[in-house]
C-alpha cells in the first residue's frame, strides 16, 4: 500500500515511506493548509529509462502556491528538482510513476492562520499507469456544485483545502453514474472538471476557458496549447464558454497530468459529435503521449531523464 512501500523525502532526507508520518494535530490536516503537485514519470521501454514530465513547471507552480499560503521552505525549485530525480532513481522503477510533492503547515496547533506557523515538505512517488480509461471516452455531467470562486478560495494555486470543492463535485457525479463533473463558475460559464481542464472543438476551432474562469492553470493545458499550435492547424481561443456550447460541440476532451488527454463522449446524457472519441482528440492524445515518453525530439525539453 501507499503508506509502507518505497521511499519519501521527509523532514530533509529520504526515508522509508513507513517513517514519513505526521501527528493528527497537524495544522494542514485540520485546516487544509497544504499545497501539492501531481507529476508523472513515463518509462520508455526502448530507451530503457524513465522521463519526468514538465517537472520544473510543476515546482514553479508549487512555489506560487507556497507563496500564497505564506510558506517558507528552505528548498529552492532547483533543489526540489534534484531531490525528485534522486527519489525516483532510488526506487529504480521500470514502469510509469506518479510523484506527489506536498508542502504543508506542519505545526501542531489549533490556531487558524498562515503566518508564523511552521511548514513541512514531503515528496513521495509510486507506480501508476492510466488514471482513467483514455480510449473509451468519458460521460460527464454539469455539476450543481459551482467551482470555488477566486475571491473566496485561491483556485489558481493547488491548495489542499480547495479539493473539497472537487471532491463534492466528482463524488456526486459518480453516484449519479457519470465519470466526471464539469463545474461552472459563479457567473455560470464552464470552468473545469474535478481534476482536469477542458477543451471544446467546434466548427474547426478550439476553445478552452480563459485563466480568469477560476481554473487551475493546468500544466498539461499549457503543454497542449504549445503542441496544438506547432503540430495542428487549429486556432485556439481562451475565453468564456457557455454550458450549451458543450452540447453543440464536435469534440470535447479533458486534460491533466492524471487524465492525460481524455475524450469526453457524453455531457448530461447528450452525445457529443458522433458519441465516440473524436478523431482530433485521439490524434492529439497520441502526439501528447509520444512527447511525454521522450519520443519526439521537438518536445525533449518537456522531460527530465532519470
Ligand atoms: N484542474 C484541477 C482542479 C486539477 O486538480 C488538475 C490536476 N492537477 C488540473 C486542472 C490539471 O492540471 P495539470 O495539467 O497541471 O495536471
Amino acid at each position: 500500500t501507499l503508506q509502507d512501500e518505497g521511499f519519501a523525502y521527509f523532514e530533509g532526507k529520504i526515508v522509508p515511506m513507513s517513517e514519513a508520518k505526521v501527528s493528527i494535530a497537524t495544522h494542514a490536516l485540520q485546516y487544509g493548509t497544504g499545497c501539492f503537485e501531481g507529476i508523472r514519470g513515463y518509462y520508455n521501454e526502448k530507451h530503457g529509462r524513465l522521463y519526468i514530465l514538465l517537472m520544473r513547471e510543476h515546482y514553479e507552480r508549487m512555489a506560487d502556491s507556497m507563496r500564497l499560503l505564506r510558506m517558507d521552505i528552505k528548498e529552492t525549485v532547483d533543489d526540489l528538482c534534484r531531490i525528485t530525480v534522486d527519489l525516483v532513481r532510488r526506487h529504480g522503477y521500470h514502469q510509469d510513476v506518479y510523484i506527489r510533492p506536498f508542502a504543508y503547515k506542519s505545526e501542531c496547533t489549533i490556531r487558524v492562520g498562515l503566518s508564523g506557523i511552521k511548514d513541512g515538505l514531503a515528496i513521495y512517488a509510486f507506480p501508476m499507469g492510466n488514471y482513467v480509461d483514455i480510449s473509451d471516452g468519458l460521460s460527464v455531467c454539469t455539476s450543481s456544485w459551482r467551482r470555488a470562486n477566486s475571491n473566496a478560495m485561491p483556485v489558481r494555486a493547488k491548495v489542499t483545502g480547495v479539493y473539497v470543492n472537487s471532491a463534492l463535485a466528482v463524488s456526486d457525479a459518480k453516484e449519479a453514474g457519470f465519470d466526471e463533473a464539469i463545474m461552472l463558475t459563479h457567473d455560470g460559464y464552464i470552468s473545469e472538471a474535478s481534476s482536469c481542464n477542458i477543451f471544446v472543438l467546434r466548427g474547426g476551432k478550439l476553445a478552452t476557458p480563459a485563466v480568469s474562469e477560476d481554473i487551475l492553470e493546468g500544466i498539461t493545458r499549457n503543454a497542449l496549447i504549445e503542441l496544438i499550435q506547432n503540430e495542428f492547424q487549429i486556432p485556439i481561443e481562451q475565453r468564456r464558454i457557455d454550458r450549451t456550447e458543450l452540447y453543440a460541440a464536435d469534440e470535447i476532451f479533458t486534460c491533466g497530468t492524471g487524465v492525460q488527454v481524455s475524450p469526453v463522449t457524453h455531457v448530461d446524457h447528450r452525445p457529443i459529435g458522433t458519441g465516440r472519441p473524436g478523431t482530433f482528440t485521439m490524434e492529439l492524445q497520441q502526439a501528447y503521449l509520444a512527447a511525454c515518453r521522450g519520443e519526439n525530439e521537438r518536445y525533449i525539453h518537456w522531460v527530465t531523464p532519470v
